[in-house]
């Protein structure tokens, strides 16, 4: 018996052993496999994560995104004089193209003082500027990322008009035009009617200004490019949005509080998951929040890294 048991020991041990192998060389395979499907990752940069690292040595540092992994950038820091920070953005592009990085959206703020009545117009001026310079760089996607004030219903509301007058603008140039959120849009307005209203005690009053920025946007003219650790700031779920909103959210900024995966809040797999589910093609990888004195390249590559070992991106 004790023989019989002894040998049991042995064999699981042994399977034990050659499982434990076994795992061993399926990792070792499947490090192989994730560096060789690394090579066909579509992952894009937002270049503000770099902050003014980038201005130091744009060539160079476009080759270090491209060595690290990086394939695609959605830009920063446009002005309507046509540049990208202090480079003309068709030079910009070429330091893109021959680092082998694809330029495909970029991130605009209209340059006015604040969005109202009187601005309107020169919102609107503002866009067609944009879109002309943007449509001869050849990007799929013109995003406002920034929030104006909006303090109620009735803001929201003008604030929708603006988006669908900006999108009819861009879209004439061909390229969508997209709204990119961060916690303060879930924020809540309340209408004059229900502040007296008592309500359920449990349950926030009044409309999160995300929901009627989808409610109140021509989805014709508007798209949403959802930063999905704002939107866990902002006390939401970011994969029950997009499983509401597929039609409308088209485009994803990936970002946690720092380098990714080191907070553990954000359930990155989950948030892939439903981006492949509902079809989403291009996300950008958002870094803010170093410390130690790390270098924002150093913390963009801790970022792709992540991703590029992560089995759940495709
Ligand atoms: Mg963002």
């Amino acid at each position: 018996m004790s023989n019989r048991r002894d040998f049991l020991r042995n064999v699981s041990f042994l399977t034990a052993g050659g499982l434990l192998a076994g795992n061993v060389g399926s990792l070792h395979a499947s490090t192989t496999t994730s560096s060789q499907a690394a090579a066909a990752k579509t992952i894009g940069l937002q270049t503000y994560s770099l902050g003014q690292e980038l201005f130091k040595d744009v060539p160079g540092g476009m080759k270090k995104l491209k060595d690290m992994g990086y394939t695609n950038l959605e830009l920063a820091g446009y002005s309507k004089e046509g540049k990208i920070g202090p480079v003309e953005m068709m030079e910009f592009k070429k330091m893109a193209e021959d680092a082998g990085l694809k330029i495909t959206s970029s991130h605009v703020n209209p340059a006015v003082r604040e969005f109202s009545k009187e601005t309107f117009n020169d919102i609107k001026e503002f866009w067609k500027v944009a879109a002309e310079h943007h449509a001869k760089l050849g990007v799929k996607y013109l995003i406002q990322p920034m929030m104006p004030k909006c303090e109620s219903h009735a803001d929201a509301a003008f604030l929708c008009e603006v988006f669908n007058a900006s999108g009819a603008i861009v879209k004439e140039a061909g390229i969508p035009w997209g709204y990119h959120n961060h916690n303060m849009e879930f924020k809540r307005v309340v209408k004059p009617e229900d502040a007296a209203k008592p309500g359920n005690p449990w349950m926030p009053k009044g409309d999160q200004i995300y929901d009627l920025f989808l409610k109140d946007t021509d989805p014709s003219l508007v798209f949403f490019e959802m930063d999905v650790y704002w939107t866990v700031m902002g006390q939401n779920d970011p994969v029950e949005y997009m499983r509401k909103h597929p039609d409308r959210i088209k485009v994803l900024h990936i970002k946690d509080r720092a380098i990714f995966g080191q907070s553990g809040m954000m359930n990155f797999e989950m948030i892939f998951k439903q981006a492949y589910a509902n079809g989403i093609k291009d996300y950008f990888v958002e870094l803010e929040g170093l410390k130690d004195g790390m270098s924002q390249f150093d913390g963009v590559k801790g970022c792709v890294d992540y991703l590029l070992n992560a089995p759940f991106v495709k």
